[in-house]
């Protein structure tokens, strides 16, 4: 490879003048954004489910191909609704491979989380992994459906019914994607959606739950608002987590342009498996099923490949790529939540050797081929690779 450029972790410039953050976020044009505000500022109306909140519900049901879909002011907040919701207490069996985001909303919900293990290929909790953390007291199985691929929806629905605990889904990677041709949305009890700004769908802060069970989607409507004006059904406990109207108008804008934009991420996909394959030591994702293409999660194997995951993470930040390290250190290690008893093996190992590289909107085909290269550049840095930890700490 080319090798005359000097890597930044040496001295050279970077790569990339600015910082390409992880998730180069996705946003309409500005004159559609300004037309849907000014709808807002006409109406007056900007919170308490005005029409854009309504409108949205609708949509998301429609697309999502679902009975009942239901808007909130984030994703965490939809987790914490949808678990709160089963009105049980006890412990919920959930990946500690996840954002902390899944386990700190069981936490807020009075449930206890109860760690399962995943399985090293799919990244995903499995039916016979939470069936060995099944105890008198677990009540429910909160599966996420890691890099928007499902997480055994049916093995999961089998297991579930057989030991009579609930099933919810933390589908915040999920918007989009399919599992045997059906939209997640309609999974277990219930599913949880993210609209953050770094997820395909951006509505700057926003979520959904998703749900066929209509008594369930009563409770849910009568929890995120806390006043009695709006009132389906009985509820032990209600919060304020209504979507604004600002929220519902970037929401829609950006589900319009949802398909595009899962079409753009699938090429820079297709262009960073093409530029990693010939990486020995790294391995890209893949994706078997119908996707959202956000998530470029690369496995480092460090006797291969020659550096550390820490390292490349550590040399691509001086190029200006800011990678992430998701899932480290893993929220089972957490000290609230650490069990010296506790061991997830295949999360321990995921965790020091997965990284996420840049994709989004901003992003194009020869960015994706720069960072290969650059990655490639740094592999080849014999002076870096033997002296690394002089250079980088
Ligand atoms: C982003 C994310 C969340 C939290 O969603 P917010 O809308 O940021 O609150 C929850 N779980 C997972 C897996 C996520 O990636």
């Amino acid at each position: 490879m080319n090798s005359e450029r000097k890597i930044a972790a040496l001295g050279g410039a970077p790569a990339f003048q600015s910082p390409l953050h992880v998730a180069q976020v996705n946003l309409p044009a500005w004159e559609k954004v300004e037309e849907m505000f000014k709808g807002v500022f006409g109406r007056h109306y900007f919170a308490n489910h005005g029409p854009l909140v309504t409108e949205l519900d609708r949509v998301l049901s429609e697309t999502l191909q679902v009975e009942h879909a239901i808007s909130v002011t984030n994703g965490t907040m939809a987790l914490m609704l949808l678990a709160r919701s089963l009105d049980l207490p006890g412990e919920v069996i959930v990946p500690s491979f996840t954002f902390p985001a899944t386990i700190q909303a069981l936490t807020w919900a009075g449930l206890d989380p109860v760690f399962c293990d995943i399985d090293s290929e799919s990244h995903t909790i499995t039916a016979e992994l939470v069936e060995q953390k099944i105890t008198n007291r677990t009540v429910a199985v909160m599966g996420v459906h890691l890099w928007g691929r499902a997480c055994e929806p049916e093995s999961l629905t089998m297991l579930c019914e057989n030991y009579g605990l609930k099933l919810i889904f933390d589908a915040a990677h999920g918007i989009g994607c399919k599992h045997k041709g059906r939209f997640f949305g309609g999974f277990g009890s219930g599913e949880a959606f993210s609209f953050h700004a770094t997820k395909v769908l951006n509505g700057a802060e926003g979520g959904c739950i998703t749900t066929n069970d209509a008594d369930l989607a009563d409770r849910l409507m009568t929890m995120r608002n806390f006043h009695p004006s709006e009132t389906y059904t009985n509820v032990p406990l209600r919060f304020n987590a209504k979507m604004s109207e600002a929220q519902a108008a970037m929401t829609l804008l950006s589900l319009k342009e949802l398909k595009y934009n899962i079409a753009a991420n699938k090429g820079r996909y297709q262009a960073y498996m093409k530029g990693l394959a010939e990486i020995p030591g790294l391995s890209c994702i893949e994706y078997i099923e119908e996707n959202n293409y956000q998530y470029i999660v690369v496995e480092v194997d460090d006797e291969i490949f020659g550096l550390s995951r820490d390292d490349l993470v550590d040399a691509l930040k001086l190029e200006n790529i800011l990678c992430r390290k998701h899932f480290y250190p893993g929220v089972h290690n957490w000290p609230k939540y650490k069990l010296e008893s506790l061991f997830l093996g295949n999360t321990e190992v995921l965790c020091k050797k997965i990284m996420q590289l840049p994709n989004g909107q901003a992003m194009s085909i020869n960015d994706v081929n720069k960072i290969c290269k650059t990655i490639f550049e740094i592999r080849d840095s014999r002076e870096f690779v033997e002296l690394k930890d002089e250079f980088i700490r």
